[in-house]
């Protein structure tokens, strides 16, 4: 018998299989599809970066950074994330800044002249720029494979195209029904992203998670040689980073209503080209290379921050990240292995990203959303 089943093989899932199956204990790894990374890792635009504001998010950012630096397959780059920020948003970002700061992780706060150097924008409405050196992209695809390969060679068993059909607790113990059968452990995982509210429903609890669809536009090759950075626009939520010789942008769509709702939104893109080409007219320039652009779900709570950890007996959430999991997946693995082998995660406390916040009312605000 397992000792945990864990449910979901995108990059929450299997860093926490690999953390788990580290711990010592029997993993056996759910995913519906035919293979890894299927859902929203697969489709993530793989930023990192420690610029939040909300301390938790910080820290799960930098650890999991470290660790990204030290696997060859997660293949990070440390190209940077620069946010343009807007006078009416110059007294928070500073808030953000101090937070950053006093957790000593690396952020400098630029002139627009300086950060100017790093990718042409127009000054309009803008206050200063911040920019993480150590921010940037990873491979998402290739960091699952790795901690799937991992927890693998560990003893974790993986079985591909099985979903979790409903879980009940009896005896002590989880029962999880797939097509194939009908598996019994005394802890049950669920790292099912945007399908959490759904699997949830399967388990007969309300979990507020939801899917909202994103796009990820591309151009086709510049004309011109450049490697910008991630560069956010906060005035408008744009955002823009080098790819090779493309170009990657996008904007959320505050209006998008939540859903599985497929394909690409190309009525999206003339208000994101609105905002991005008021901020980057050097994009007047290029051609939109619609193959190239792809969309995703974001996996959304009501705070737009993950949750983590026990929510019953022998049931575990990591679910949730609105949009920012790539990035924190490391570390949640981490924490996830030590709150089923100690009771309690020890490394950080996710006392702030516990299910029970949106029972008591303390929804979080984090201001570093994209
Ligand atoms: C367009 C876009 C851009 C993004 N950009 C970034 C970014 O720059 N940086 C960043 O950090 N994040 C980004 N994200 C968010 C990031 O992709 C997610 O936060 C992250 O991938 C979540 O990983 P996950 O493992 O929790 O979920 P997923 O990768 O979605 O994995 C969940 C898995 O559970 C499986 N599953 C669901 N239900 C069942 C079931 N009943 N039985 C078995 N298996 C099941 C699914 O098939 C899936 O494989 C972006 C997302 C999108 C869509």
């Amino acid at each position: 018998m397992p000792d945990i089943v864990v449910v979901g093989a995108g990059i929450v899932g299997a860093a926490s299989a690999y953390r788990l199956a580290e711990g010592g204990l029997k993993v056996l790894f759910l995913e519906k599809e035919a293979t890894f990374a299927q859902g929203s890792t697969g489709k993530s635009a793989a930023g990192v970066r420690v610029q939040f504001s909300e301390p938790l998010n910080v820290l799960l950012s930098y650890h999991s950074i470290l660790e990204y630096r030290e696997i060859p397959e997660a293949a990070y780059r440390p190209t940077g994330y620069l946010f343009l920020v807007p006078e009416g948003l110059a007294e928070a970002q500073e808030e953000a800044l101090r937070v950053q700061r006093a957790l000593g992780v690396p952020v400098e706060k630029l002139s627009l002249a300086e950060a100017q150097k790093k990718v042409p924008f127009r000054e309009e409405g803008l206050a200063y720029a911040t920019f993480g050196p150590m921010d940037g992209v990873i491979d998402p695809h290739g960091a699952t494979a790795y901690y799937l390969r991992e927890a693998r060679r560990l003893g974790a068993e993986v079985r591909f195209s099985e979903a979790l059909l409903s879980a009940r607790r009896k005896g002590g113990l989880w029962r999880v029904r797939t097509p194939r059968g009908t598996y019994e452990a005394p802890y049950l995982l669920l790292a099912t992203g945007a399908w959490t509210g759904e699997v949830g429903k399967a388990l007969g609890l309300e979990i507020p998670i939801y899917p909202v669809r994103r796009m990820v536009f591309a151009t086709a090759p510049a004309p011109f040689p450049h490697a910008f950075p991630l560069a956010v626009d906060l005035a408008t939520g744009f955002y823009l980073r080098s790819e090779g010789p493309r170009l990657l942008f996008g904007r959320s769509n505050p209006k998008e209503p939540p859903g599985f709702r497929e394909g690409m939104d190309w009525e999206w893109l003339p208000p994101t080209l609105e905002a991005g080409l008021a901020r980057f007219p050097f994009l007047e320039g290029l051609s939109l290379d619609r193959r190239a652009s792809w969309w995703g779900y974001y996996e959304v709570t009501p705070d737009h921050n993950p949750i983590l950890g026990f929510v019953e007996e022998g049931l575990l959430l990591a679910a949730g990240f609105s949009g920012h999991g790539v990035q924190q997946a490391a570390m949640v693995g981490r924490l996830m292995a030590e709150e089923v082998i100690f009771g309690q995660a020890q490394s950080l406390n996710i006392a702030p990203f516990r299910l029970g916040r949106f029972r008591e009312g303390r929804l979080l605000r984090e201001q570093g959303i994209v």
